[in-house]
């Protein structure tokens, strides 16, 4: 097979080219800056507005529960650093898990190391964070909780609505991380009973660098970005009229394709997951099964490799994917997902991720069946931890 086969859509996708369309405009004719009175930028001010109802519409809430930001991890650290201050007459405590995003981790031990405690809760070896583990760290100064819905590395998606109804009926905001989710997964903020939400554009064929917050109304939250007035005055600087037009022509655009996509996707990560658990000898498959999961993603460790240097061999083949080893992002740790979830060192670091998107087909899928087990296979024999592994299960026998 010629050409690239692209398997890293949690990490980013394209821009959709109907969505660079929806977004030319505004670089060079509509460029008035949306605070100006005159009539040149009302045309802006418009097409802010039908973003905000765009992304609203998708989630089940109301145009004016929504702020645009810079991205997820804006809206992340909005979340957290904002109802904790602004709340912490109330109580100091705040509740997430072992397996959040940095952008909600590092908020997180942020606040910690300014005052707040923090419980980081356990998830199942699947990823699976539990309701009741939710419900039993609850205390009466606890004033928020942050679960994500689906999770980057695993894709296992959370039981939101649950934990969201026993926060609801304990009075406590219920922030979600939906960065990997919204438009890929139906997401109902008011039935799911969800106070806050983060998104990102560039996760679902918008542009990178804007991303929004959803807070329901009446949920106390302190600014983070101070100076004007721009979102209601909540969130200062000149809006980025084209990025928010992308945003909500993208969430608009990949919502609509919701249900035919994720299970064309599906089936295809299905073939992947079949094929090389049939194909490769000891490779862990790592995450929820199919009906719990994000529709694109597949997670296997396999023991005996480095996962950097898996990548680099898939590259070679033209495949472009991901390692929960975080050497790819300047680190030495294995990924705190994956210990999380109770891998050990060597099989977080022999981690893979693949996530599929709109323009995977079964011919790359296909591809990846046929190069990665030779590729394992040849690493392994090249591998003193693979001798060691062989050496353990025959000393086992
Ligand atoms: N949260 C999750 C779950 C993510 O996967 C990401 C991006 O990888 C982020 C937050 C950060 O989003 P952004 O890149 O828009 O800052």
């Amino acid at each position: 097979m010629s050409g690239q086969v692209y398997l890293d859509y949690a990490a980013t996708t394209f821009t959709a080219p109907e969505v660079v369309s929806a977004m030319a405009p505004y670089f060079t004719q509509s460029f008035g800056n949306p605070s100006s009175i005159y009539s040149f930028s009302e045309e802006n001010r418009r097409a802010i507005a039908e973003s905000r109802q765009k992304v609203a519409d998708v989630i089940g809430a109301s145009r004016d529960e929504i702020y645009f930001t810079s991205g997820g991890t804006e809206a992340d650290n909005w979340a957290l650093k904002g109802v904790a201050w602004r709340n912490r007459a109330k109580g100091n405590h705040v509740i997430t898990t072992k397996i959040e995003h940095h952008a909600v981790l590092y908020a997180a031990k942020f606040l910690q190391e300014n005052g707040f405690e923090v419980t980081f809760l356990d998830v199942d070896p699947e990823g699976r964070v539990r309701p009741e583990d939710v419900a039993r760290a609850l205390t009466d100064r606890t004033i928020l909780v942050s679960v994500m819905f689906a999770n980057n590395e695993i894709g296992t998606i959370q039981p939101v609505a649950k934990i969201g109804a026993l926060c609801r009926e304990r009075g406590v905001p219920f922030h979600t991380d939906a960065v990997q989710a919204v438009a890929h997964v139906p997401i109902d903020v008011k039935a799911m009973n969800i106070d806050l939400l983060s998104m990102s554009a560039h996760k679902f064929y918008g542009p990178k660098g804007v991303g929004a917050l959803y807070v329901r109304k009446g949920i106390r939250i302190e600014n983070l970005i101070h100076g004007g007035g721009q979102e209601r005055g909540r969130r200062a600087t000149t809006e980025n009229v084209a990025g928010i037009v992308g945003l909500g022509a993208a969430i608009e655009l990949t919502s609509s394709r919701m249900k035919e996509s994720s299970a064309r996707i599906a089936a295809l990560r299905d073939i992947l997951i079949d094929g090389v658990m049939k194909n490769i000898p000891y490779a862990k498959f790592n995450g929820a099964p199919s009906g719990e999961r994000l529709p694109n993603n597949a997670n296997f460790s396999f023991i005996g490799i480095e996962g950097e240097t898996l990548l680099l061999d898939l590259d070679r083949e033209g495949v472009y994917a991901s390692t929960g080893s975080a050497c790819s992002s300047g680190s030495l740790d294995p990924s705190h997902v994956l210990m999380a979830i109770g891998l050990t060192h060597e099989q977080a670091h022999g981690s893979l991720r693949m996530t599929l998107g709109e323009e995977t087909t079964e011919e790359h899928v296909r591809h990846v069946l046929e190069v990665l087990p030779r590729i394992v296979k040849r690493r392994r024999e090249m591998s003193p931890l693979w001798e060691d592994f062989l050496k353990s299960i025959e000393g086992g026998r």
